[in-house]
């Protein structure tokens, strides 16, 4: 039988951290090393193991994930893994998906405990990525599937996956989803096909962004009682500050408070700002259902573009994405509008 060829594409993080002097857990393993951790890897696939960085996914930005993605867009292999950190991956994860559009597995993974701990996650989490990338209905559903995360025995997609626990090995979820496939024994179970029609929408609707420039996008939390400075900062200082777009962290089906609702109206009609719900687990917002100054019926009047069912840290890499490919205050409605 032929092993399928997989590429593991290092890019740092937890997995590949080892202890300095002190005890402390610095980056330091490539891919090679990731790779001879797991001997049982021989029997599953050709490996072919590439280091591409030794950073903490904390300290990622969009530019290398760009850089990854046209690696990928390449590469003559059957399959490919990208080994990172967890802080980032449900952004990484997306980012990838966004950019991305092959018939091979693509699936992200990474470690909870690091290497020098009791039970650490990252060489199981590596074997059941490469077991995944190998499986006859990956394989054959790979497109549909779109980029995964591996994590834990799960398979999740990468516009559902969220990290929900700082520091525990169950640290991934969809929660609005649930996962797409369960490692189980030596065996792949499927669950469910990803819901695609958004993605193929906005990958139309984004195009080639290849060589575009950042396009910084500021994340704003709101929490109870926001006095708003920072918007004020940004509505006076916008030039000096170099935000092209704004994500707000809303409040319930999208809401602000009512005492900055006149600001985040006039933020509105000087940059993209996107109204996405703060609520942990992301999921779709209202629309018509409550009146007053910050609701979302007098929100989506003003021109805050709403941002459907993704959670703000997707929405802010959805937002960058439209930046960089040029689109205009119109289009990039229209693309989040198909998020739900
Ligand atoms: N800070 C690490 C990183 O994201 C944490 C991890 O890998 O889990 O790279």
């Amino acid at each position: 039988m032929t092993l399928p060829r997989i590429k593991v594409l290092a890019l740092g993080g937890t997995i590949a951290t080892r202890p300095d002097a002190s005890g402390a857990m610095q980056m330091g393993l490539g891919a090679d090393d990731l790779v001879a951790a797991v001997p049982a890897l021989a029997t599953l696939a050709a490996i072919d193991a590439e280091t591409v960085s030794r950073v903490g996914s904390h300290s990622l930005g969009f530019d290398q994930i760009h850089a990854l993605a046209a690696k990928i867009a390449v590469l003559d292999a059957d399959g490919v893994i990208v080994t990172q950190g967890t802080d980032t991956l449900e952004e990484t994860a997306f980012l990838l998906d966004l950019l991305l559009d092959r018939d091979i597995p693509v699936i992200v993974t990474a470690a909870m405990r690091n290497p020098a701990l009791t039970s650490p996650d990252g060489p199981g989490n590596l074997l059941a990525a490469v077991r995944v990338a190998g499986n006859p209905w990956v394989r054959a559903h790979a497109r549909a599937l779109g980029v995964m995360a591996v994590m834990l025995d799960e398979v999740f997609a990468a516009s559902d996956v969220l990290k929900i626990h700082p520091t525990r090995l169950n640290a991934f979820a969809a929660p609005q989803t649930g996962p797409l496939a369960a490692l189980v024994e030596d065996r792949v179970v499927p669950l469910a096909l990803p819901v695609r029609d958004a993605m193929t929408h906005t990958r139309a609707r984004i195009g080639d962004v290849a060589g575009a420039r950042e396009q910084p996008v500021a994340l704003l939390w709101m929490g109870l009682d926001e006095p708003g400075f920072m918007l004020e900062a940004m509505l006076d200082h916008r030039d000096q500050l170099g935000y092209r777009g704004v994500v707000l962290g809303a409040m319930g089906g999208g809401h602000v408070p009512e005492r900055i609702a006149p600001l985040v109206g006039q933020l509105a009609g000087l940059l993209p700002t996107v109204v996405s719900p703060r609520a942990g687990a992301g999921g779709p917002m209202l629309r018509q259902t409550y009146g007053g100054p910050s609701s979302e019926i007098a929100l989506r009047k003003e021109g805050l573009i709403w941002g459907g069912r993704l959670q703000p840290l997707k929405a802010r890499v959805l937002l960058e994405t439209c930046l960089r490919g040029g689109l205009d205050h119109a289009a990039i409605a229209e693309v989040f509008d198909a998020w739900g």
